[in-house]
């Protein structure tokens, strides 16, 4: 049995951001990651992969990217280089290939098993990701033995799928960023659309995260949106990170050959079914793109940087795209394979302790547990919009850092 003051589990950029802050606050701690440090970057990821957020915007507490093209976007190889370049810069307490397999409170803490040993702490930071298990729709159990299943975790090429169409279901960054490539890659892709977030990469010369970045809507609080349980829901950004900067939206998709139809709903044998919602849900995203757009407007003349930047673009509504078939029959269509682009659940089979919702998700408030000394980072919106982010990570650990370190100084 080892012990130390705090037990982080995982090691991607939230398990290191908030080891280098609870090293800055001078607690004793180890970082335990099942694989290598970045694993997911390194595992779950597809080839052609780049980060959406721009080079500016890799940051994290005590480190940068320091390069020579701010405005560009990483390659997966890219971003785990820099976080391995970040545990190494403060010598993080890692203990790779050590997988937790259960925390169970114990007296003073908490217990820590793992395939290596246990450990014994006062305190526990769980940072094993928003982006844990793929969230696939039930009804896909349904779907005929001969037609590939598959999520993007697991994709990696278009080669490495079947001849034939496919169906790309989920239009946010990862779904329309597969069916672009699949399509590309000579293979007729539909795409079934449900609630997204339409985004320019540039508007009036500079990267749309640019402007948020200026504007303040990333570092929004939990606490002061107007209904946080509809914030959560939020679908994630469609955008994309390409050098040519180029906008990957719906009618850019649908320009170049991809065919759209409404959100899935329900799949048996070779058959599945879509609703009737295509353009109301591409109606409500121009709705939301509109009011971006008009809110950096106002901005840009409020602040004075109507001289530094471009002149106002005209926005474009994606108006009234064909509502799509109620149906396809996958087999008389030579579809032979369905990509699941449709989110994420957080599953924790190893937390022994009785902190999980009804859903499966840890109880917290900006990611402090009712269960004294145990903590989460790395979510969604933890604590800001941005918090699942690169960028966004580093303050939260900030925050939880120092809470953590006055708890055990409580404790002691
Ligand atoms: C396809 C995709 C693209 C993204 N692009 C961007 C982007 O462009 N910009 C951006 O800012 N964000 C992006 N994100 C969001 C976010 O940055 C990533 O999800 C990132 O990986 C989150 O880091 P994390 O440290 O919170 O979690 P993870 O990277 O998921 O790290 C969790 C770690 O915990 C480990 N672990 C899990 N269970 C255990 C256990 N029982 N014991 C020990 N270790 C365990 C895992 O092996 C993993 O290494 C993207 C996400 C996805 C899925």
């Amino acid at each position: 049995m080892r012990r130390t003051e705090a037990v982080v589990i995982g090691g991607g950029q939230a398990g290191l951001a908030m080891s280098h802050c609870l090293a800055e606050s001078g607690v004793d701690h180890v970082v335990l990651e099942r694989g290598r440090v970045a694993e997911r970057w390194r595992s779950e990821r597809w080839d052609s992969l780049r980060l959406l957020t721009p080079n500016w915007q890799t940051r994290l507490p005590g480190f940068r990217y320091r390069g020579p093209d701010p405005d560009g976007y990483m390659r997966v190889g890219e971003v785990v280089d820099f976080l391995e370049r970040y545990a190494r810069s403060f010598a993080a307490p890692l203990e790779e290939g050590t997988a937790v397999v259960s925390v169970e409170p114990v007296d003073g803490g908490y217990r820590v098993v793992t395939d290596r040993g246990a450990w014994e702490a006062p305190s526990v930071v769980i940072a094993t990701g928003h982006c844990d298990t793929p969230l696939v729709p039930g009804f896909a159990a349904s779907l005929a033995g001969d037609v590939v299943q598959l999520v993007p975790s697991r994709y990696r090429h278009p080669d490495h799928l079947p001849a034939g169409g496919v169906l790309v279901v989920g239009a946010s960054a990862s779904g329309v960023q597969l069916a672009d490539e699949i399509h590309a890659s000579g293979r007729p892709v539909t795409l079934a659309v449900g609630r997204h977030t339409r985004l320019p990469r540039v508007y009036r010369g500079r990267d749309i995260l640019w402007w948020f970045d200026a504007m303040g809507l990333f570092d929004e609080p939990i606490d002061e949106v107007f209904d946080p349980a509809v914030s959560l829901s939020q679908p994630s950004l469609q955008l994309v990170g390409r050098p040519d900067r180029a906008t990957l939206d719906l009618p850019a998709l649908r320009a170049r050959g991809v065919r759209l139809v409404g959100r899935a709903t329900g799949a048996q044998g070779g058959r599945v079914l879509f609703a009737d919602d295509l353009v109301a849900y591409t109606a409500a995203a121009d709705a939301r793109l509109a009011r971006l757009i008009q809110r950096i407007d106002i901005f840009a003349a409020r602040t004075g940087l109507d001289a530094e930047v471009g002149p106002p673009e005209p926005f474009r509504p994606f108006l009234w795209p064909d509502a799509g078939p109620a149906e396809i029959d996958l087999r008389a269509e030579a579809i032979r394979s369905v990509v699941w682009a449709t989110g994420f659940r957080r599953l924790y089979p190893w937390l022994k302790v009785p902190v999980l919702d009804a859903r499966g998700e840890i109880r917290h408030q900006g990611g402090v547990t009712p269960f004294p000394g145990l903590y989460v980072i790395g979510l969604y919106f933890l604590r800001r919009r941005k918090s699942s982010f690169i960028d966004g990570v580093g303050r939260d650990a900030m925050e939880l850092a120092a809470h953590l370190a006055g708890y055990l100084r409580v404790a002691a």
